[in-house]
């Protein structure tokens, strides 16, 4: 099977073991801004009384 060089997933450049799996310091921390930014954001209107959770531990 053909193996293909390792490719940035941002841009597809080659990419640096240094920054892997990006081609650079650029790359990552974009990636990482992604992450925080979006993708990390924690839901806030969980049901502040305690409802959420009903028979979800029902186990025994
Ligand atoms: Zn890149």
């Amino acid at each position: 099977m053909p193996s293909k060089p390792p490719r940035c997933p941002l841009c597809g450049k080659p990419r640096d073991p240094e920054y892997k799996p990006f081609c650079s310091r650029g790359c990552r921390d974009r990636d990482l801004l992604n992450w925080f930014g979006e993708d990390y954001r924690v839901p806030a209107d969980q049901a502040p009384d305690g409802t959420a959770d009903d028979d979800r531990f029902d186990e025994g």
